[in-house]
């Protein structure tokens, strides 16, 4: 028996996203749900896998069951595919199991040629039939046969230019005709073959150039970037035609069942009157916004229909929904449904709504949105005190702001952007091809396109500011200038575009960050009750742990302390305890940097009142405190009242070759058991002198880059020394721990002996990233992209826990601690604890909590939750 390669709309399982794509899947189950769906069928991913294994080759029975489904299709349609009088015409769509908008290609009108478009004319009317056909020629040129599309643009306009019109529809049959003359030239000429007259030849074409797509440069860019896997394959939508160019009661349109940008209820797109398929998405004309459809005659009934079915799919699919939709002579039809991507703001606002509303349950909400898209909430926005100068004003497409410099092409953005320039690419619309500029540049800014253009679901599906349709900007790529009423920019030129406003404002303007409120709030509330791992901040001044406070962190899982000597003259003082030559004048400078510490802890104390603070002791290699410039040391010679030379020969003499596994971490305390001790000292006042005003304070010291217990061991007896000299002198009893960051394999694999002197562990799975790959992330730059994008390594392990490298470290350093101290206290402080994927891990291995910078305390409250609750499959 021969595998069953293709499924009718109205034999599939509208669940079997796998098999269908997603595009067929929803459009088996429109129509078994009795929506007016044009009749047609899927050929299966399992078809397009087996395609692209065997060379490009349809595997057996394939060709044959596609002509079966087309006899269905013709028998329900009552045309005939090819026919010569009203003939059959038949849309090929690709459609993969996550939704890759405008990556892959579709191929509409074919079944045309020079008899049947006569037939075509005959039945409906000449001028229809004919930009039919030069569309079809169009496509199919572009997409099988791999010939430039600006050829046929250029013909069109010269066409447009002969008869004195400005809108393709106004181009009359004969010119058409004409052009579909000249079309057919250009695809002989250049693709060295003439288009083929057959219909079953043109499906056959399509459906191995849709197949082939999935491996187009553009599809795998994006698969990179939204982390599709590669061997998924592509189904295919094989669908009758229905006609939105059929005149002014025809149409056709994309809209949202709620506004994906804000979240807010209501029908939200636009149509287009008179025109096919792509004319909207593609910013050709600039179309109508739905609700202008209510006010036209020939559309009122179309409209009613169309938001009672919207309704209907929000109700069954129980979310936000994106369809497509084509109006036929006042008739509608449903061509796609999905659930719609959207902004983050729009994803909490959507799922806190639907709870409302009783469409589904909190958990539900706390599934559904995803964690990265929080990050959005927090963008920056435009300082509304201030008055910028504003350029011009588009539509706002994705919010946030953003500042870069003006760059036209998608390959210059992308070069500049990954070099760590700000760019924005600027272009009058934005095609696929432009993907890999968009996902470089800091924001989109295009003249033409609506809310649905390209620019504005690719940019919102990447949390990337966005502005479309900016008529105001005459952009001329070839000077390289735009010009906005009268003024004049240039290349280079830094702008700001703010993704809310639609405004485009000239040079940097001010941003301020945005507070999390509303609807985030109650969505994040909701998080916290499902979640078992705690999740804390990385903060080292007062102000951040006040801002982890308010983002819901529910401690400081790591505070360094030497970020506080960098401000102002305590550099100084730390220079001079660096440079110091005996212990006395060590601790004469150690005794200037106590009061600063100690106040620096104390203002972190009292912003955690009642929360634990872990703190860990000097960590980074000593150089790095070092001057540097000349100047640098001559202000340390004074302070010091000595020589430059002096003070240069001391730089030279602590020069490491390779300072990240050199002399830093415990490895100073142990060198310089004064530097702990002031520490803890520091730590220890701070803590009775906060407990004296009623504070709680929960301090636990942390003891860097331990390799050996005995480096632990010793460290901790400073600490605890001088703990209880504090707690004597005072008089005040302080409940502090010890414990230290496993950043070592070393220290992971002898977790059982280390345990037995740590009240806690804290995975620095930075460091554990480095030490257990060899490798330096500031050094890392020059080939672990390459790596990423080879696949030998399917993520940077910077940004996601390497799970089966360094991971199992982790794991076999949890249950060796716990073999010896079942109670001992487990988390991470890395940046991986900000990374959703990097936290279920996490609570998959049970630790206790994860600590992140304070911005994306919320990201991990919500990706903890998700990873106690099991997160529902999204669209990518
Ligand atoms: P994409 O996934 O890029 O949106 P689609 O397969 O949805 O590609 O098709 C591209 C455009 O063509 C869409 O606007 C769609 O509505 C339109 N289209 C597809 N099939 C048909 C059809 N059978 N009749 C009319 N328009 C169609
Ligand atoms: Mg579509
Ligand atoms: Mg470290």
């Amino acid at each position: 028996m021969v595998a069953s390669w293709v499924l009718g709309f109205d034999e599939g399982n509208g669940s079997d996203r796998d098999l269908l794509g997603g595009k067929g899947a929803n459009l088996a189950e429109m129509t078994r749900l009795g929506l007016p769906v044009p009749p047609g069928f899927t050929v299966t991913t399992e078809a397009c896998r087996a395609f692209l294994a065997s060379n490009n080759t349809f595997p057996d029975g394939l060709w044959e069951q596609v002509l079966e489904g087309m006899q269905q299709i013709e028998r329900r349609m009552d045309r005939e595919f090819g026919g010569r009088d009203n003939p059959l015409l038949v849309s090929v769509r690709s459609g993969a199991k996550f939704s890759m908008p405008g990556m892959m290609d579709t191929i509409l009108n074919l079944g045309l040629n020079d008899e049947s478009v006569e037939g075509l004319a005959a039945s409906t009317d000449a001028r229809f039939a004919w930009d039919c056909y030069r569309r079809l020629i169009q496509m199919y040129a572009k997409v099988v046969l791999n010939v430039d599309s600006d050829h046929f643009e250029d013909a069109l306009d010269a066409m447009k230019r002969r008869d004195g019109v400005t809108l393709d529809y106004e181009l009359p049959a004969g010119s058409l005709r004409d052009l579909v003359a000249e079309f057919k030239q250009i695809v002989e000429r250049d693709a060295g073959q003439p288009f083929p007259t057959d219909p079953y030849d043109q499906l056959r074409g399509a459906l191995t150039a849709v197949f082939s797509s999935w491996n187009n440069r553009r599809a795998i860019a994006y698969r990179n970037q939204s982390r599709i896997p590669h061997d998924l394959g592509t189904a295919v939508n094989v669908q009758s035609m229905v006609f939105g160019n059929l005149g002014a009661d025809s149409a056709t349109g994309v809209a949202f069942t709620r506004n994906p940008s804000t979240g807010e209820t209501g029908i939200f797109g636009e149509f287009l009157v008179n025109a096919q398929g792509e004319d909207v998405v593609a910013g050709v004309r600039t179309p109508l916004p739905m609700a202008e459809m209510a006010t036209l005659p020939e559309f009122t009934q179309a409209y009613a229909e169309f938001n009672e079915i919207a309704a209907r799919l929000e109700q069954h699919y129980r979310d936000m929904q994106d369809v497509e939709f084509t109006i036929q002579n006042g008739r509608l039809f449903m061509l796609q449904t999905r659930n719609g991507k959207r902004t983050g703001q729009a994803a909490v606002n959507v799922a806190v709504d639907m709870v409302g509303e009783g469409l589904i349950s909190e958990i539900e909400a706390v599934q559904r949105v995803e964690p990265a898209q929080l990050d959005q909430l927090l963008h920056p926005m435009i300082d509304p005190a201030y008055s910028p100068d504003v350029l011009a004003v588009g539509l706002p497409a994705s919010p946030g702001a953003a500042t870069g410099a003006i760059v036209y092409d998608a390959d210059e953005a992308k070069r500049r952007g990954d070099d760590g320039e700000r760019v924005i690419l600027v272009r009058i619309e934005t095609s696929p091809e432009d993907f890999h500029g968009m996902v470089s540049a800091q924001a989109v800014l295009t003249a033409r396109g609506g809310m649905t253009s390209h620019a504005a679901v690719v940019a919102r599906g990447m949390g990337k500011p966005c502005v479309v349709g900016c008529g105001a900007l005459e952009i001329d790529y070839s000077s390289g200038t735009i010009q906005i009423d009268g003024r004049t920019l240039n290349k280079g030129d830094f702008i700001t575009i703010d993704g809310a406003s639609g405004r485009v404002m000239h040079g940097e303007v001010p941003t301020i960050e945005p507070n999390v409120g509303g609807s985030v709030a109650t969505l994040l509330g909701w998080a916290d009750q499902h979640r078992r791992l705690g999740v804390r901040a990385n903060a080292d001044t007062p102000n951040d742990a006040m801002n982890a406070r308010e983002f819901g962190a529910e401690g400081i899982g790591l505070c360094r302390t030497e970020h506080m000597f960098f401000e102002g003259d305590r550099i100084l003082a730390m220079r001079e305890m660096i440079l110091a030559s005996t212990v006395r004048e060590r601790r004469a400078a150690l005794d200037k940097l106590l009061p600063i510490q100690q106040s620096d802890f104390a203002g972190i104390f009292r912003a955690m009142d009642g929360l634990p603070v872990t703190i860990r002791t000097l960590d980074p290699p000593l150089h790095e405190f070092l001057p540097h410039t000349e100047q640098e040391m001559n202000a340390l010679a004074t302070e010091l009242g000595t020589s430059l030379d002096a003070i240069r020969n001391k730089v030279d003499a602590l020069h490491e070759a390779n300072p990240m596994l050199g002399h830093r971490g415990c490895r100073l305390g142990i060198s310089y058991p004064e530097i702990t001790e002031m520490q803890a000292r520091a730590i220890f006042q701070a803590a009775v002198e906060c407990s004296k005003d009623g504070i709680t304070v929960i301090p636990e010291i942390m003891i860097p880059l331990v390799a050996d217990v005995k480096e632990l061991e010793r460290q901790r007896a400073v600490v605890e020394r001088v703990a209880q000299e504090v707690i004597g002198e005072s008089g005040q009893q302080v409940a502090y721990s010890i414990g230290t960051m496993i950043e070592l394999p070393r220290a992971a694999l002898t977790a059982d002996k280390i345990a037995e002197h740590a009240e806690f562990f804290s995975f620095g799975t930075n460091d554990l990233t480095q030490t257990t790959f060899g490798l330096s992330r500031d050094d890392a730059g020059r080939f672990l992209p390459f790596y990423v994008e080879e696949g030998i390594l399917e993520r940077d392990p910077f940004v996601t826990l390497d799970e089966s490298g360094v991971g199992q470290l982790i794991e076999i350093a949890s249950e060796r601690g716990r073999s010896t101290r079942p109670d001992i206290k487990l988390g991470i402080c890395g940046e991986h604890g900000g990374d959703p994927d990097s936290v279920a891990f996490c609570d998959r291995i049970s630790l206790d909590y994860v600590s992140c910078s304070p911005f994306r305390v919320p990201i991990a409250r919500l990706a903890a939750a998700q990873a106690a609750l099991g997160a529902t499959e999204r669209d990518k």
